[in-house]
């Protein structure tokens, strides 16, 4: 959750946080702020709200000096107040550190510091990393052995950046994303997310965990949480991560609604080789999980349904923060699959620690191929879909699908009649036109509940479509499995509510369309996604007819289009909704 950043070099360093943090806004979001370093001297400007907001209102980017912090914070300990926005300065103001997780042991840290004299200003956890490292700085009278002291009295995962009034900049990682970019004028930046300076420079260093570095005027160190350098590769940062613009789109969220026929071909391709290992580890696995948190999870739910049906073998899927309810299911035969489009999830990544303790292997289907999840798994196959920067996952969910069917169809010996190039024209036949579902948008605006039906596979992708409708529209949305109704959901069914009934035309049709009589006779009004139109139908959007099997790959869509629609309707902005933020990185 939020974005950490750090500048130092010849140039101003506010504009460039200033840019880098709009660029990552969508990692969490609920104020911002900026530290600079000038004439021996710390200072800070924040506020509540977006980047663009608060600078125009703060003047951010008018801060001097060549070396500076940013932060834009998703709060966990403290309310969404300008106090409690980053950076956060020392007692004494000697240095201001912005942070990036949550701090487990503050609560006795903050007692301690207090009885010694330290006074804090806010109510978060990150005052208390700014108070410790200058007491141990007082003590140790040296930059870098403070930092060891301070990181060997922290509990929880973190990450933060530091800057000290004489100018050096620090920053540790411990189970929270960092990466140094490599600026060509000998400058600096530390970055959550390669978003952060892919303007300004494609090199980077990526910090392992637990790890820091130190940057002054001698050169950059990095040095592990016991002291010991350690020596670093400079990587070129892929090229595909600048292509950050929403170009003639109106959101991100519509813009990656419409690369689906694209990114669905491209799953994987660049991984084909860890692909084929992770089909025979599929196959030979005594037992076999998957993992994944909201909708990554709702992809593992479709891969249960997929590889029973048609290559008999069977996967449980596990919600990734429950799997530590159940840890001793894993042992030495078991083969865990990981899904997660940032690959910084913490449930995923705790779910995939706890499960190599047991010595299960771990093989991850991820978007950022940096990130921690790929450094913990055996192997990796990557969604290969560009930077994901809507909040809400949609490319991502189809890609990961992509992948789940690739599987299948190898160990099943090709009876899915895997089309590619048949489903992106399906796909790209339901994006050619938007005006019903606007349509049904502009009535689903004043609507208090919808519910999601389908069955079988269709039943995960019921449940991922009212995922899409409460992360963008923030109307109360339920899937249902298409045999539930009558055990309950049927009270719930009267003229205000509105059903969305997943129904393409295969062997599920016959029983889904009997389920939407009994809401119909109930006075619910109906949303049919299907490829037959029928009169249970009030409003009916229409799919192309495609091989049974592959359906959930695109009776998606037309449920991203409207949630995105029906956020656009209500006036909210449908890239980052309220309270949520793109990559769960704190439990
Ligand atoms: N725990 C810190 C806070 O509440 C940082 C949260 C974040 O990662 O933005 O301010």
């Amino acid at each position: 959750m939020c974005s950490i950043i750090g500048y130092t070099g010849i140039n101003s360093a506010a504009p460039i946080l200033v840019n880098g943090l709009k660029r990552m806004e969508y990692r969490g979001y609920d104020s911002v702020g900026i530290a600079t370093c000038s004439n021996n001297r710390i200072l800070i400007k924040k506020g509540v709200g977006k980047v663009i907001e608060v600078n125009n209102n703060e003047k951010l980017d008018s801060l001097p000096g060549n070396i500076g912090i940013g932060h834009t914070r998703w709060a966990t300990h403290g309310k969404v107040t300008e106090t409690n926005a980053h950076p956060h300065s020392s007692s004494s103001g000697s240095l201001a550190v912005v942070h990036n997780g949550i701090i487990e042991n503050f609560e006795r840290l903050k007692q301690n510091l207090k009885e010694k004299g330290y006074t804090f200003k806010s109510e978060t956890d990150t005052e208390i990393i700014s108070n410790l490292l200058q007491e141990n700085f007082e003590q140790t009278k040296d930059i870098k052995k403070s930092i060891i002291r301070t990181v060997s009295q922290l509990e929880g995962n973190y990450a933060f950046v530091v800057i000290f009034k004489d100018g050096t900049l620090c920053a540790a990682r411990f189970h929270e994303p960092l990466i140094v970019g490599i600026g060509k004028h000998n400058d600096y930046f530390i970055s959550s997310d390669v978003l952060g300076f892919i303007e300004q420079t494609d090199d980077a260093i990526y910090i392992n965990n637990a790890e820091f570095v130190l940057i002054n005027s001698s050169g950059i160190q990095t040095f592990d949480f016991n002291g010991n350098l350690i020596q670093h590769q400079i990587t070129k940062v892929s090229k595909e991560f600048a292509d950050v613009y929403k170009g003639d789109y109106a959101h991100f969220t519509l813009k990656e609604i419409s690369e689906q026929p694209e990114t669905i071909i491209k799953a994987g391709e660049k991984t084909r080789d860890e692909l084929d290992t992770i089909i025979d580890f599929v196959k030979h696995a005594k037992s076999l999980y998957i993992t994944g948190s909201g909708t990554s999870y709702n992809a593992a739910l479709v891969a249960k349904y997929l590889l029973l049906k048609y290559a008999k073998i069977k996967i449980e899927p596990i919600i990734s923060s429950e799997l530590q309810f159940s840890p001793d299911s894993l042992d030495t035969n078991s083969v865990l699959i990981a899904l997660s489009q940032s690959g910084e999830s913490a449930d995923v990544l705790e779910a995939v620690e706890l499960a190599k303790k047991s010595n299960a292997k771990i093989l991850s289907i991820v978007n950022i191929m940096t990130s921690s999840l790929v450094q913990l798994s055996s192997v990796v196959v990557g969604m290969n879909c560009g930077p994901e920067i809507g909040v809400a996952a949609t490319k991502s969910f189809t890609s990961q699908l992509s992948i789940l069917y690739k599987i299948t169809n190898q160990i099943c010996g090709g009876t899915l009649e895997l089309d590619f190039d048949k489903v992106s024209n399906s796909m790209s036949e339901i994006l050619s036109d938007h005006s019903k579902i606007k349509e049904v948008a502009k009535k689903l605006k004043s609507v208090s509940d919808i519910y999601v039906l389908g069955r079988g596979i269709h039943f995960p992708i019921a449940s991922e479509a009212s995922l899409k409708l409460k992360e963008l529209t923030y109307i109360h949305a339920e899937g249902i499995p298409g045999g539930e109704l009558k055990h309950g959901p049927l009270a719930l069914m009267t003229p205000n509510v509105y059903v969305i009934i997943i129904n393409p035309n295969d062997s599920t049709y016959e029983d889904t369309l009997n389920s939407a009589r009994e809401i119909k006779a109930r006075e619910a009004k109906i949303i049919g996604i299907s490829d037959r139109k029928s009169d249970v139908y009030d409003y009916w959007i229409k799919i192309p007819t495609i091989n049974e099997a592959l359906y959930p790959l695109i009776e998606i869509l037309p449920i991203q289009l409207l949630a995105y629609y029906s956020a656009v309707e209500k006036e909210e902005d449908p890239d980052y909704p309220r309270n949520l933020a793109k990559s769960v990185t704190v439990k």
